[in-house]
This record gives structure tokens, C-alpha cells and sequence, in this order.
């Protein structure tokens, strides 16, 4: 099979000195293991800015959903109610979690080209005293979009609400301040920015609410509070840990440090999709989102306006050519998905507007 780069929200490309950490099978059970887990959360402490007083890791098997549901399902409790903020399926997908495990809610629907407004979210506050919690997306990979957390998160707790941020696409790729701005619970996961594999989520919490959900969740495997209590003891997981991808996580971590740490890699994600979107603009392909709201690390394009080809031949010729993209997902408009994130560099970005150009040469004949 020929290989090819990814340039999809995630799985993304990786290093082969990541992939390489996978040739070990490692022991559960065994100290050095266990260091490993515990040296890779207060790294990530690290990486949130903040502190094990207040704050405390806690890494949980399966992909990034699962870090979310298991988010919502464990702390907002019987008498709680969830306030979500949704501009996309990512935040479509919370109110789905809350559905499934009858959790009361209430949804703040945005146009999926707009950044959900903190006024909106103070108001509904103000007018549902019953809300308890609030949770929203960072990066929207639905559309690429970047929300503002920052503003939604200052009245979030002048209401003294608990706070819920889904920054998948988005931690370890721009930096987040989780203290300053009182997150109280943030998820992400292993095969995003950080560039490791995928295997597991993990979340930065508020230690005071982490111990205050003991005995809510309504998941046994997806209990936050009672993988915290096991893993929290000496790195020990609380079932079978994907031990491979522990092991690429903490090689990724070292590569991010030895990179200059999350500001240089926001800035090569950032110099990634400038690059993108002034190449493929020129090629007649507008981006979905405006350009003040656009984040670095996934952009939406719409088709050029005299195109004839559909996606499934796009996709093939970039991909014989070394490149994988992404569908569109947006609801009312056709368009297509380019990542920037991951073991990518301009002279990728520079190498797919070439193949981009040849391919849209060649359908014009
Ligand atoms: C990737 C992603 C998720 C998690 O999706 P999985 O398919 O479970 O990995 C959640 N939210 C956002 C914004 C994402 O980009």
C-alpha cells in the first residue's frame, strides 16, 4: 500500500519515533509503567497552566467521545441541569450523550458559521435558574471554527456554574490558560494536537467538583470519579489500559517540549493553514468560515464554482499522491475538509496546492 500523510482532524500523521515507542509491550502492573501514567498527567497539568492543589489529570480509555460522555454523565447529578452550547455536531453530540443518559438539559443552537454569543449564555442562565452546568466546544471540527471560550467562561462563573470544554481539537495546539479561565472540566485527547496515537482522553479537572461527583455517574466504566480514585493511588488504570498508546503519548509529549512547547507548535499549525487557505483561495476555493473566527487546525472549503468532479476523485488523486482529506460536514453547503495539524509542515501544505492545482488543470482539460 502507498503511504500517505493525513491531513484530517485526527487520527493525524505522527512521528516514527512515536510509532516506534509501540514496539514494546509493556506490563500493567509493573513501576516503570505506572511512572509513566503518572509523569504524563503532570505533564499535562503542566501543559493546562495549573496546579495538582486545585487541578488533576485523569486519562480514560477510548477515543475523545468517550472522555466527554463520561464527563457529562458522571458530574452533572440527578438535580443538575446542562446547559449546552452547540454550533456543530460536536456539540450536537453532548446534547445526544445527555439524551441517552437522561440527564435534563437545555441547547443553545448557533449557525455553525457564528461563535456562539456569552450574552445568549448569560441570559438563558439568568432565565433557568435550574442550570447547573454549562459545556461547550472549542474547536468546532465540524466546521473549523474557533469558539470563544474566554468570554462564555467569564459569565459561566459570575453565575457560579461548573464549566464543561470539549477542546479536542485544540489542547496542546493553542494554549488554554484552564485556571485563569475556570474551566472546570476539560477533555481532550491522545490523537490530536499532542501527536500520539489513539487509545484514550483524557481530562484536566477541578479537583474540589472531581471529588464532589463521587457516587453520581450513571456508567461504570465511564465513572470519573472512581478511574480518578484507582489511577490517582500510584498510575495504576482501573481496567486494561492501552498500554501502546500510553507509551507513543508520553514519546509525543517529549516531542512537543523538544519542539518549543505548545506556543511554537500553534505557531507551525498557524503558518500551515495561512499557507492553505491563501493557496487555495487563489485556486477559486473559499473558505466556509470567516477569517477572524477560523481556527489553525481544521479549515472547510467550498467546491470552486465551476467544478465537475465530485469528492470520492478528488479525494483519490490527492491520495495517490501522498495526502488523505476530509469530507465536508456542514449541513446546507457542499465543501470539503483540510487539517493542518499533526507531523505537517508548510512544504506539505505547499506540496498539496500543487497536486490541488494539477488536479483542477486536468479536470478543465
Ligand atoms: C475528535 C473530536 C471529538 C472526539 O471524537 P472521537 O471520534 O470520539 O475521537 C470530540 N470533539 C471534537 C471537537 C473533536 O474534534
Amino acid at each position: 500500500m502507498n503511504q500517505y500523510k493525513l491531513l484530517t482532524p485526527g487520527p493525524l500523521t505522527t512521528t516514527d519515533t512515536v510509532k516506534k515507542e509501540m514496539l514494546f509491550d509493556h506490563c500493567t502492573w509493573d513501576d516503570d509503567y505506572k511512572n509513566i501514567t503518572q509523569k504524563i498527567r503532570k505533564q499535562l497539568l503542566s501543559l493546562a497552566h495549573v496546579s495538582e492543589d486545585g487541578y488533576t489529570a485523569v486519562l480514560m480509555q477510548g477515543s475523545g467521545t468517550f472522555g466527554v460522555e463520561a464527563v457529562i454523565t458522571s458530574v452533572v447529578d440527578e438535580n443538575g441541569k446542562l446547559l449546552i452550547v452547540a454550533n456543530g455536531a460536536y456539540g450536537e453530540r453532548m446534547e445526544s450523550i445527555a439524551i441517552h443518559a437522561n440527564i435534563s438539559y437545555k441547547i443553545y443552537r448557533e449557525d455553525y458559521r457564528k461563535v456562539p454569543s456569552a450574552a445568549v449564555v448569560e441570559r438563558m442562565l439568568r432565565e433557568d435558574p435550574k442550570i447547573t452546568h454549562v459545556a461547550m466546544v472549542h474547536s468546532e471540527t465540524t466546521s473549523g471554527i474557533l469558539n470563544d471560550i474566554a468570554s462564555v467562561a467569564s459569565v459561566v462563573k459570575r453565575h457560579e456554574k461548573t464549566l464543561i470544554v470539549d477542546a479536542m481539537s485544540s489542547f496542546g495546539g493553542v494554549d488554554i490558560q484552564v485556571g485563569k479561565l475556570n474551566i472546570d472540566f476539560l477533555i481532550s485527547s491522545a490523537n490530536k494536537c499532542i501527536q500520539g496515537v489513539p487509545g484514550f482522553s483524557f481530562i484536566i479537572a477541578n479537583k474540589k467538583k472531581l471529588i464532589n461527583s463521587k457516587g453520581k455517574a450513571r456508567s461504570l466504566s465511564l465513572d470519573l470519579y472512581e478511574q480518578w480514585e484507582t489511577m490517582d493511588r500510584d498510575g495504576k488504570w482501573r481496567f486494561t489500559s492501552p498500554t501502546h498508546t500510553v507509551l507513543a503519548f508520553a514519546k509525543a509529549l517529549e516531542e512537543l517540549e523538544a519542539e518549543g512547547g505548545i506556543g511554537k507548535r500553534s505557531e507551525r499549525y498557524r503558518e500551515n493553514n495561512r499557507i492553505l487557505i491563501e493557496r487555495f483561495r487563489a485556486m477559486g476555493m473559499k473558505p466556509y468560515i470567516d477569517s477572524r473566527n477560523q481556527g489553525p487546525f481544521i479549515t472547510t472549503f467550498y467546491y470552486p464554482e465551476d467544478a465537475d468532479f465530485t469528492f470520492s476523485e478528488m479525494y483519490h488523486y490527492i491520495k495517490e499522491r501522498g495526502y488523505a482529506i476530509y469530507p465536508g460536514k456542514v449541513t446546507e453547503a457542499e465543501t470539503f475538509r483540510i487539517g493542518t495539524i499533526g507531523e505537517i509542515y508548510p512544504d506539505d501544505i505547499e506540496k498539496l496546492s500543487q497536486i490541488m492545482e494539477q488536479f483542477l488543470k486536468e479536470r478543465k482539460g
